[in-house]
């Protein structure tokens, strides 16, 4: 199903300043076969929002949050591997076995 961004209510206005979204405030940040990621700035206040939009067999559902990210920021971490359970295993790992250093380098 092919998702028009600006028919969706949640995305009409900036939750902000209530300025009404334009088409070029949009930007596609990822799509896929049940959705897509976008990042919309205000043209009027700035500030942005980063939405995800999933289209399932009931319907369409969006959830949108206030984001400090530009679209820049947003296109890199949504393309950027996911943290599994190894990494956390041997991040947990790492600091219990260099504890010391590793609080020395978060004071330094
Ligand atoms: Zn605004």
């Amino acid at each position: 199903m092919k998702i028009n961004e600006e028919k969706i209510k949640i995305l009409e206005h900036c939750p902000l300043c209530q300025e009404k979204y334009k088409k070029g405030d949009f930007f596609v940040v990822e799509e896929g076969e049940q959705g897509k990621t976008l990042h919309i700035t205000c043209p009027v206040c700035h500030h942005a929002l980063l939405a995800r939009v999933t289209v399932t067999n009931s319907g369409i559902y969006s959830l949108a949050l206030v984001t400090d990210l530009d679209k820049e920021d947003a296109i890199r971490i949504a393309h950027r591997k996911s943290i599994s359970q190894k990494d956390v295993l041997a991040f947990h790992k790492l600091i219990r076995n260099n504890s010391e250093y590793f609080m020395y380098s978060l004071t330094k």
